[in-house]
Formats: structure tokens, C-alpha cells, sequence
């Protein structure tokens, strides 16, 4: 038995608590006392607001490489994408092990505990299968046990380049060809301990209806987190309604893959009936603020989605940044810039987008809260930096959600291990790794 005694601590309510004694036990919380006065003899004592475990619910850890390499001249997303299949281009196992064990380190600074890693970068180059068809993605799972987070590896079925056109160029890489060999792939990899398999439709552009239906199947009968990108540009919607006459929502609807394990990630060019559909479904919805800002692709209205029901979780996505309070005010504010209101979105409300609906979206229901029998996943932000010096304990949720970044971030616990003390990684220089990786993939 370990115990925690944190300065404050959000345990799910409006405000933080203080003296928050929290006793863990082979990886789980095992007790949780508030108002306790002082530090029990024994017990480590985290200065500063402790929250649960952070979840990046979207990632694609190779395009951490194209981090400020994209930002020169002008274009739009489609120009984005040739610059990051250059990228896509260049991995081969071992490289791509490197980048994403760096950038998922660089998540566990940020106080990350779990990733969703969104893996579509299947393939040799031109599409020849390695000889283990699964070995880039086992390169993420090695790369996520090294970096001490939890991963659910969402492995995306991707077949073709636009709808009715074969994959081109770096999409080789990424396609099985059918539904079928794609199935069979991914049944080959084995979860347990810190990983999870999920399945994706990669988009409603990538995937047909019919192979949909395949993936939404095996995503059900496994039980299984199922996520889609959906409706990120407006030019994925007219394609859709041209050749389908549906929204890729109403698409997805038809396949059956609207349930609760259901992810849509960016959901931003959503019409009333899709937010219905989404909403009635219970599914959650993924948002990466700071990616589709970056990619100029618009503002999702999400209060709306969430009064039809849906959940919401956050993903850093292409890691033009990575700091999950950066996604989660943007969340609010940008929401602001778009309809003129203050205030749809409470501090509590995106902090729990940025733990307990992650984790939930990832497959790990007993994640992202402090309480008993949860996993002991603690995540301590100083209040003491010039960012947050000033803050009260009655205020503690709105500084950190509105101002914290996340070189705030001290300490973090992931299933009872610490994996970052004082604001360094438990075994990784990240900096170094970083630089070496990104160049090695770009050079
Ligand atoms: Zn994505």
C-alpha cells in the first residue's frame, strides 16, 4: 500500500478538494479520504491540484514529426496531407518505434495516461506487407509500454484514396485491400495488461459503406471501442452526398456502427439529424481543437452535440501540440468565437472530456476518475509557476483548465507507477529522443 496525500484534488465535483488522502493497492485506488489536515506519516505529499489521468483519445504518433515544418506559405488541409504523407512515406519500423516512443513520452509529461493511437501507417513501402503483417503496430505498442502509458491501438481499415478511386501513393501503405484481410490482421494482435485493440473506420472518404458494416461488426461482436473520422471538412460531406446521397454520419448509421463504443472524431461539420443520430446512439465524440485549427477546418459546436447526448473526449491528433488543457479550453473558447456566448462548457465538464470520457472512449472504463477501485492514474499540476502562482483552492479547476499548459504538470501516476517525477520522465531523456527522431524522419 502506497498513499498519496494531495494539496487538492478534483474528485469529480464542481470544485477541487483539499487534503485529499489517496491509498493505492496493486495498481488501484484503494482508498480515497478528502479533508484530511495534514500529511498522514508515510505518505508521498503532492503540492498543487492532482486529477485523474488524462486520456489522448486521438493520435497519430508519426505526424508529431511535421511539427512546425507545415506552418510556412499557405494551402488548406488537402495541401497538409501531401506534406504528411511525406512523412507516412518515410517510417519503416524502427524509425516509427523511435518517433512514437519519444512523442508518446512527450504525452507523459503532459500528464497523459492513456493514448488512443489512431494506426492506419500498416504497410511496407508501395503496400508489401512486412512479414509480420502487424509489426508497425506492435513498433507503437513497444513504444507505448517503454513511454509507461496505457494504448489502445484503433487499428483503421483504409482502402481506398477517395470514394470509387484505389489508394495511391503513401495510401498503399496503409491499405489491406478488402475488409476481410483487414479483419484477419487485426485479429492477430493480442491485448492484456496495458493495451487495448480497437478498430477504425478510417472515414466514410477511405472505407466503403459494405466494408464499414464489416468493421462495425467486428468491433461488436469483440466488444470492442470503434472510432471514425467524421465530417472533419466540408469536402468529405459533399463527396459522400454525391456519390451516396448520405452524410458520412447517416453512412456510418446505415453500416451500424452508432453505439455507444462509438468514437467520431472532429464531428465539426455536423447537421441537426447527425447530432441526433450521434446523440441518440450515446456515442462519444472526439475533438482536437488545436489540430483543426491548425488545418483551418472549422469550429465544432460541441454543447450542441452534448445536449443531444453524446459524450466528449480530446486528441492532440497531428501534435502540433500535445497538452490536453490546451484542447480542453479550446473546446470553450472557441465555441465563444463562433456563437458569441460565454460559458456552454464548465471547467469540470472539459476536464472530465479530458480523463473519464477519454478513457471511457478508449476502452477503459475503470480510468480517468479519482475514487475506489478505480486505476491509479494520479496527475499533479504545480499551482506554483507563473502561469497558475495566485490561484485559490475555490478557483483551482477553472486556472488549470483555462490557463495551466502542460509543462505544469509534476507528477504522474499510470496503474500505481510513477512515470514522471518533478516534471521528468521516469527513464526517457524526451527532448533528446524528440530531436533525434523527428530529424531521423524528416532529415
Ligand atoms: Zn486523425
Amino acid at each position: 500500500m502506497t498513499a498519496y496525500w494531495c494539496e487538492l484534488a478534483w474528485l469529480g465535483g464542481d470544485r477541487a478538494e483539499a487534503g485529499v488522502l489517496v491509498e493505492v493497492e496493486a495498481g488501484l485506488i484503494a482508498a480515497v479520504s478528502a479533508g484530511t489536515s495534514a500529511p498522514a506519516s508515510g505518505a508521498r505529499r503532492l503540492e498543487g491540484l492532482t486529477l485523474p489521468g488524462l486520456a489522448n483519445a486521438h493520435s497519430h504518433a508519426f505526424q508529431r514529426a511535421l511539427r512546425g515544418r507545415t506552418q510556412h506559405g499557405s494551402g488548406s488541409f488537402w495541401t497538409w496531407r501531401e506534406q504528411m504523407y511525406r512523412v507516412a512515406e518515410r517510417l519503416d519500423p524502427e524509425s516509427y518505434h523511435a518517433l512514437a516512443r519519444a512523442t508518446y513520452a512527450e504525452m507523459a509529461l503532459a500528464g497523459v495516461t492513456a493514448v488512443g493511437e489512431f494506426h492506419y501507417l500498416h504497410h511496407g513501402r508501395g503496400g508489401k506487407p512486412y512479414g509480420d503483417a502487424n509489426e508497425m503496430g506492435r513498433a507503437l505498442i513497444t513504444a507505448a509500454a517503454e513511454a509507461g502509458v496505457r494504448i489502445t491501438l484503433i487499428d483503421s481499415c483504409y482502402l481506398h484514396g477517395g470514394i470509387g478511386e484505389p489508394p495511391d501513393g503513401a495510401q498503399r501503405r496503409f491499405s489491406d485491400g478488402s475488409a476481410d484481410p483487414w479483419a484477419e490482421r487485426v485479429d492477430a494482435l493480442r491485448e492484456g495488461g496495458s493495451v487495448r485493440i480497437g478498430a477504425a473506420i478510417h472515414s466514410m472518404r477511405a472505407v466503403d459503406p459494405d466494408a464499414a458494416a464489416v468493421v462495425a461488426g467486428w468491433a461488436r461482436e469483440r466488444d470492442r471501442p470503434l472510432h471514425a473520422h467524421v465530417s472533419e471538412q466540408p469536402a468529405e460531406n459533399d463527396a459522400c452526398l454525391a456519390a451516396y446521397g448520405r452524410t458520412p454520419t447517416g453512412l456510418l448509421s446505415e453500416a451500424g456502427a452508432l453505439e455507444a463504443r462509438f468514437t467520431a472524431v472532429h464531428a465539426t461539420h455536423l447537421d441537426d439529424s447527425d447530432r441526433s443520430l450521434l446523440g441518440g446512439a450515446g456515442a462519444c465524440c472526439c475533438v482536437c481543437p488545436t489540430t483543426e485549427r491548425d488545418l483551418a477546418d472549422g469550429i465544432g459546436l460541441m454543447s450542441r452535440l452534448a445536449q443531444a447526448g453524446a459524450s466528449l473526449s480530446l486528441g492532440s491528433d497531428s501534435h502540433a501540440v500535445i497538452d490536453l488543457f490546451e484542447e480542453a479550453r479550446a473546446v470553450e473558447l472557441d465555441e465563444r468565437l463562433a456563437s458569441g456566448e460565454r460559458g456552454r462548457h464548465t471547467a469540470a465538464a472539459l476536464l472530465r472530456a479530458a480523463s473519464e470520457g477519454g478513457h471511457a472512449s478508449l476502452g477503459w472504463p475503470d480510468a480517468g476518475r479519482i475514487e475506489v477501485g478505480a486505476r491509479a492514474d494520479l496527475v499533479t499540476v504545480s499551482l506554483g509557476g507563473v502561469r497558475l502562482a495566485g490561484t485559490e483552492p475555490e478557483n483551482a479547476l477553472d486556472s488549470v483548465v483555462f490557463a495551466a499548459a502542460a509543462a505544469d504538470v509534476r507528477h504522474v501516476l499510470v496503474d500505481g507507477r510513477e512515470i514522471v517525477s518533478d516534471g521528468r520522465h521516469a527513464t526517457i531523456d524526451v527532448a533528446r529522443e524528440l530531436h533525434e527522431a523527428v530529424l531521423a524522419a524528416t532529415a
